[in-house]
């Protein structure tokens, strides 16, 4: 996936954490387009030809994923993958495309030209050139995996953390008052210095943010949540959402999806779903903290100013 998983347990337990690495792995495997080989590759690699059978587990989280892409008026879209393959953002080779380029990529990025069967299991991409991209969704839903097996094994405190998407299962403690302490990195520090501290006990704190794949080119930051309206990254007031919620799963969909929405309309969401909660950290050094129900917030870096709603 790119980056660092680690897995903290109360008790050592090396028959549970291999069978924790083996389903991430496995996962992994199934879902990557930084290969050549995987389920979603291949559904990428027939795209304007035929459609592909998947395993129930890639073909559900398709669904989910073309859901959020069709039916949320967000900036979300799993269908976004020729372009990033274009721009490589965090990848060797990184630098910004060719207008001209990116305007014939946009017309391949089109989630309405996704075909999903679900009797065969098969996903088509109507288009040659197409691309499935999961790189938004992929950990939560992989996290999500990782719990399960945690409990299978019994195993009911913890931490699962996929770079920053971080699953906490029970409390540390068996006191009841005690919660997981999850750093949230100050963004564009150099050194590894916080923002703050979000302290939650069963619960997931996924964050969207542009200052962890990035690079600059005149002056300009370009990050690698892109805007399938114009096919540059987006641009709005935000450093990075932080989204705490019970699966995983649904803190990568919505920390991507309130990314692009910006702060004011993503209020106006959660004022409407407060089972979700989120930390939106802006440009202008301001920590807006929705929901906070769900969640202790101690600021560390005093530069940042805290609204609440
Ligand atoms: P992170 O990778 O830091 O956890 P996100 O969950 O926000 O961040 O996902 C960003 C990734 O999602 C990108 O690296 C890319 O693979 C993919 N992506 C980029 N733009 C979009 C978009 N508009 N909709 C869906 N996925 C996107
Ligand atoms: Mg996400």
């Amino acid at each position: 996936m790119g980056t660092t998983v680690s897995l903290t347990l109360i008790e050592p337990n090396d028959t549970v954490a291999q069978a924790v690495f083996d389903s991430i792995k496995l996962l992994e495997d199934k879902l990557t387009v930084n290969r050549l080989i995987s389920e979603v590759m291949s559904i990428n690699l027939a795209a304007g030809s035929h459609p592909v059978t998947v395993s129930s587990s890639v073909f559900s989280l398709i669904e989910q994923a073309q859901k959020v892409s069709l039916h949320f008026n967000s900036c979300f879209n799993f269908a976004i993958g020729p372009l990033v393959k274009l721009w490589k953002i965090g990848f060797n080779g990184q630098q910004v495309p060719p207008a001209k380029l990116i305007k014939q990529r946009l017309l391949l990025t089109d989630p309405n030209n996704i075909e999903l069967d679900t009797n065969n299991r098969s996903v088509f991409l109507k288009k040659f050139g197409m691309e499935i991209d999961l790189g938004a969704i992929a950990k939560g839903y992989i996290a999500d995996v990782a719990k399960l097996i945690l409990h299978k094994y019994q195993v009911y405190q913890g931490i699962i953390n996929l770079g920053g998407n971080v699953l906490t299962l029970g409390s540390p403690l068996t006191n009841e008052n005690s919660y997981w302490h999850v750093g949230l990195k100050k963004p564009f520090a150099t050194d590894d210095k916080l923002s703050g501290v979000i302290k939650v006990k069963n619960k997931s704190v996924v964050t969207s943010g542009i200052y962890e794949r990035f690079f600059i080119q005149n002056n300009h930051l370009y990050h690698h949540i892109l805007d399938p309206k114009t096919g540059y990254p987006l641009d709005n007031e935000l450093d990075s959402v932080t989204v705490i919620s019970n699966s995983s799963l649904e803190g990568d969909i919505y920390s991507t999806v309130f990314y692009g929405w910006g702060l004011d309309n993503s209020r106006k969401y959660l004022q409407k779903h407060q089972n979700l909660s989120a930390i939106f950290l802006l440009k202008n050094k301001t920590i807006a903290l929705i929901n906070p129900d769900n969640f202790v917030f101690q600021l560390i870096d005093t530069q940042y100013k805290i609204i609440t709603d």
